[in-house]
């Protein structure tokens, strides 16, 4: 018997518009019978404000809200003001991702949308079913990018929450350069944890201000906010301003083995392992990896986001930090202190080559980075 649908994407939000988006750039959604479920229906708020580094145009460069060539990383002993030249740092809002890519999916005939919570996940030899609205819908592939919830106490691997809280500010006077983010800037007590704000300005008078921390213990609303202001106040202005939205939320840092694949189950986006584990940015791996998808598609040959070699290299990140070998704020200023801005960014978007790896590596207080990366090999 026939499945219902060619293709059922469970989860419209990045990974699940992006990955249909791709497909229909690629001219694969052309006669397919596509089902794409979201519980939330069609998104259409500002609720993410992704930003990533890429060299010149990406798949959504006519959506970039605003670039840098230049940011700055602080802490309290030094700091340092980087060229990213050749990449740029950009800024993309999701309600303009929202619309844009619902819009294109809206023109495609062949794509049924529905409101609801998909669950029981099924896989077959030849098809994947699912329970919706009270009855199973059978597919033959499912892509998911429903949340992998982890108990970080139960996972071997190293793993590091990353939650984060932003506040969209608009000053009376001039104090942001919109010309210079700030990419990373630890002047705030770390207790003993790695925190630091990022500045993204859009104008002399407006900007997100956003705290992230790389812990597994979670502050208050209240909590960030406070310290949201102190940093204003201490750095950026002691005048008036206003906060016209805000945002938050948590990344999981970690190398955990997420599951992938099961039989025709795909699992993609934050549940599928998309974020980078030393990092947490996921915008840019995920677009390379579903353009890979779309161009493969009916076949799917390499499903992995970021290059297995570097699993290593943030499993060794990671466990410095979660067992505070080395101060977070130290390891990231000095990487870029002591490198060309691009070699790092290359590093971290994972297209980097050994030898760039082996360089940066030798900028690294190489004695921790050595035993702990022979102590994850071994751990396995
Ligand atoms: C506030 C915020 C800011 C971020 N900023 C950045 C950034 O600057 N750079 C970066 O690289 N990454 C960033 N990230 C991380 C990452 O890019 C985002 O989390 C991204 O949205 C992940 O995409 P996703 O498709 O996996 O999840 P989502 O975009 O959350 O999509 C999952 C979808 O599944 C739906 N869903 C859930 N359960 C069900 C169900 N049972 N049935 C049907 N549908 C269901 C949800 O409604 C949702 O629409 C940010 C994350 C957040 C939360």
């Amino acid at each position: 018997m026939r499945s219902d649908y060619d293709i059922a994407v469970i989860g419209g939000g990045l990974a699940g518009l992006s990955l249909l988006y791709h497909l229909e750039r690629a001219g694969k959604l052309a006669g397919q019978r596509v089902l794409l479920v979201d519980a939330e229906g069609s998104k259409s708020a500002h609720d993410r404000t992704w930003s990533f580094w890429e060299r010149g145009a990406g798949p959504f460069e006519e959506l970039v809200y605003k670039r840098w060539q230049r940011v700055s990383l602080h802490n309290f002993e030094q700091h340092c003001t980087c060229d990213l030249r050749p990449y740029a740092y950009k800024v993309i809002l999701s309600d303009a991702f929202y619309a844009h890519v619902n819009a294109v999916l809206d023109r495609v005939g062949g794509v049924t949308r529905v409101q609801g919570k998909a669950s029981e996940l099924q896989s077959a030899s030849d098809r994947a079913s699912f329970m919706l609205e009270g009855r199973r819908v059978t597919a033959d592939r499912v892509f998911s990018s429903l949340p992998y919830p982890l108990d970080y106490r139960k996972v071997r691997q190293p793993y590091l929450d990353q939650h984060f809280r932003g506040w969209f500010v608009e000053t009376e006077e001039d104090v942001f350069d919109p010309e210079q983010a700030s990419l990373m800037d630890f002047r705030t007590p770390q207790k003993g944890e790695t925190r630091f704000f990022y500045v993204l300005p859009f104008t002399m008078r407006r900007a997100m201000v956003e705290i992230a921390i790389f812990s597994n213990d979670h502050l208050t609303t209240a909590g960030y906010d406070e310290l949201i202001s102190e940093y204003i106040h201490t750095y950026w202005t002691r005048g008036a301003y206003r906060v016209y939205h805000t945002e938050g939320g948590n990344i999981p840092m970690t190398t955990y083995d997420y599951p992938r694949q099961r039989g025709c189950i795909h699992y993609i986006g934050l549940g599928g392992g998309a974020a980078r584990p030393s990092t947490g940015y996921t915008f840019y791996g995920l677009q390379r990896q579903l353009t890979r998808i779309a161009a493969d598609y009916p076949n799917l040959n390499s499903t992995q986001v970021w290059p297995e070699k570097h699993r290593m290299y943030d499993a060794t990140l990671l466990r410095i930090l979660e067992q505070h070998k080395l101060a977070g704020d130290e390891v990231f200023v000095n990487l870029f202190r002591n490198n060309p801005p691009a070699r790092v960014l290359a590093f971290l978007n994972g297209e980097s080559s050994l030898w760039e790896e082996l360089r940066l590596m030798g900028t690294t207080p190489i004695g921790v980075f050595g035993r702990t990366f022979v102590a994850e090999a071994l751990r396995g």
